[in-house]
């Protein structure tokens, strides 16, 4: 596999469009076949020459959505495993325990949950703070305590921005990682990365699959001596949890990633129409998008994503939790269903599903923008909130 053409160096856009570029030596096939062992050939004198010992450890189609997916965000390595929420808790799994940890007021409730009601079982002491304010961020830093700043921006589901660059200093000078949750961002619009994060997560749930057919996460290291040990705890407990993502589910995996910037770069123009649609809409209180201008974080939004704003948004129903509820069940065009990123438009009343001691507030519905046209999504949406 060439990485260049001459001296010009290939776009991400073009691994992630045509896999790793690997043909199959043996057939020449385009597509490569499912790796479907549970366990590998020892070599003569006992070792494991092609790296690859048993399908708990690592799977060759495992491997092609890890080199894609370290493509797309500039890493060392990524690790895929069954779900999103297997890689987010591995990541805090990940790091030396006792830990100090920092995590957003607002984010992805799961992964919340799971911070507020089994991180402590696990040595784990999490500070939740309005991750939206560097400052807030700053204050809640323990020094020699703390061992990672969690964020996820855009953040679920009032979609606020945190600076990563900004954050990441903060943490760099207390020998503090950063892990980001850039699922609703995907690699196609912002890379954390780049912007000075250690660990960037994914529930390959949403976008880097985009089709609602598989459930999957990914961790991907930056190249620093810092991530080394993470990245190297992150691998043994897959092995020892038995995480990893299955081959088949990698496949899909695979072909969901190969539309994954022309999807995501549609899925975003049209979430911008709808916003500035609905924005000051008589039926509607707020619209929360940070591509608006008046969002509080669009400035650091226009800098830190300079793909676009992405495909989610939320709307306030001015009729409040009746009205909200009222609307999703009018829908036609748009889906009455959790999850995000799919080619078909989803509609959620999200306090229902994030229940007693929710931040969101029960007037809010999310938004998940697919690939229909803009005008049916508007349509529909505009006939639902009639009231
Ligand atoms: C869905 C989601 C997760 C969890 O991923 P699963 O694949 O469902 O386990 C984590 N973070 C965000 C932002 C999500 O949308």
């Amino acid at each position: 596999m060439s990485g260049s053409q001459g001296d010009r160096q290939l776009s991400v856009e073009t691994y992630a469009v045509q896999g790793t570029r690997e043909h199959d030596p043996e057939t020449g096939a385009v597509i490569p076949s499912i790796d479907v062992t549970t366990t590998y050939l020892r070599d003569p004198d006992n070792g494991y020459s092609r790296g690859f010992v048993y399908g708990r450890a690592d799977n060759a189609t495992v491997r092609r959505c890890e080199d894609v997916i370290t493509r797309l965000e500039g890493g060392r390595n990524t690790l895929v495993y069954g779900s999103g929420m297997a890689a987010a808790t591995t990541f805090f799994l990940a790091l030396e325990r006792p830990a100090h940890v920092i995590a957003p007021n607002v984010m992805y409730w799961s992964l919340r949950n799971w911070l507020m009601n089994d991180a402590a079982s696990h040595g784990l002491t999490v500070s939740f703070v309005d991750a939206t304010d560097t400052g807030a961020i700053k204050e809640a830093i323990r020094p020699g305590q703390t061992k990672a700043i969690w964020l996820e921006t855009p953040a679920n589901p009032l979609w606020g921005i945190s600076d990563i660059s900004m954050v990441s200093d903060a943490a760099h000078a207390v020998g503090a990682v950063v892990g980001v949750d850039a699922t609703t961002a995907s690699p196609v619009l912002m890379n954390p990365l780049s912007l000075g994060a250690d660990v960037v997560m994914h529930s390959a749930t949403k976008y880097l699959n985009g089709h609602s057919d598989v459930v999957a996460g990914s961790l991907t290291f930056a190249a620093s001596n810092e991530t080394q040990p993470i990245e190297d705890r992150a691998r043994s407990h897959r092995l020892s949890l038995g995480s990893i993502l299955g081959s088949f589910e990698a496949s899909l995996l695979l072909r969901g990633l190969r539309t994954l910037f022309v999807r995501v770069r549609a899925q975003t123009a049209s979430a911008l129409t709808i916003a500035n649609h609905f924005d000051e809409h008589a039926a509607i209180e707020a619209v929360l998008y940070p591509g608006l201008p008046t969002a509080p974080g669009h400035t650091l939004a226009k800098s830190q994503m300079p793909g676009g704003f992405g495909g989610m948004l939320s709307i306030r129903c001015r009729g409040g939790i009746d009205h909200a509820i009222t609307t999703a069940a009018r829908v036609q065009v748009w889906t009455r269903a959790t999850s995000l990123g799919g080619v078909e438009s989803l509609i959620e009343h999200r306090a229902s599903v994030e229940g007693a001691g929710t931040p969101c507030p029960d007037d809010l519905l999310r938004l998940s923008v697919g690939l229909e046209p803009a005008e049916d999504l508007i349509a529909d949406l505009e006939h639902a909130l009639a009231r």
